[in-house]
């Protein structure tokens, strides 16, 4: 509850003897219970978007290579990632908040998949899975990008060769706790896109 200028505690309903006393207040006590409660309630407000970001965050439909295989057994009924209300992936980049870069990059696809990042709306949200897609993995070569993150803004990385279900839902896991510790994508971080 935010207290108006000008205004007591007992102007906004609460009851109590001492702030009911006419002659007295705002204390020393009344305005640091003010600034509590006005503190408590951003608080409270920014944790509960955070939140509801968490727990209807949207992948879009893309898979590379090999890791893709894995990454869609997450909608599994072993793996279950219905459980963080995320088991919609959607066909359009428009209705997505996160992008799941499973497999190797190919410069051909490079293009494209940055075209579908620039497609999705903010607050967006980027996980690397698996070796190739953080830095190319055993592809050293000409044909494959060393790692997404040189075209996007990349939240989480995801190791192994593929990662197994159970270290990409851990992944998603940790970004979740990113966004629940109020920490910015990473592309507002780096700079990099909006
Ligand atoms: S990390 Fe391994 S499993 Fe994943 S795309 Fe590369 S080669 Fe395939």
């Amino acid at each position: 509850m935010a207290v108006e200028d000008g205004k007591k505690l007992r102007d906004h309903g609460l009851q109590s003897e001492r702030l009911l006393w006419p002659t007295k207040g705002p204390g020393v006590f009344e305005q640091e219970v003010a600034a509590m409660e006005q503190a408590v309630g951003l608080t409270t407000l920014e944790k509960a978007v955070a939140w509801a970001q968490t727990k209807s965050m949207w992948p879009d439909t893309f898979g590379l290579a090999c890791c893709a295989i894995e990454m869609m057994s997450i909608v599994s009924s072993r793996h279950d990632i219905a459980r963080f209300g995320m088991e919609a992936f959607r066909a359009s980049p428009r209705q997505a908040d996160l992008l799941i870069v499973s497999g190797r990059v190919v410069h051909k696809m490079a293009a494209p998949i940055r075209q579908v990042y620039d497609q999705m709306l903010e607050p967006k949200w980027v996980i690397a899975m698996g070796a190739c897609a953080s830095s190319g993995g055993m592809f050293n070569n000409y044909t494959t990008l060393q790692g997404v993150d040189k075209i996007l803004a990349v939240d989480v990385h995801v190791p192994g060769c593929p990662p197994r279900p159970e270290a990409l839902m851990e992944g998603i896991v940790r970004l979740h706790e990113k966004v629940m510790a109020g920490v910015p994508p990473a592309y507002e971080i780096r700079g990099v896109a909006s």
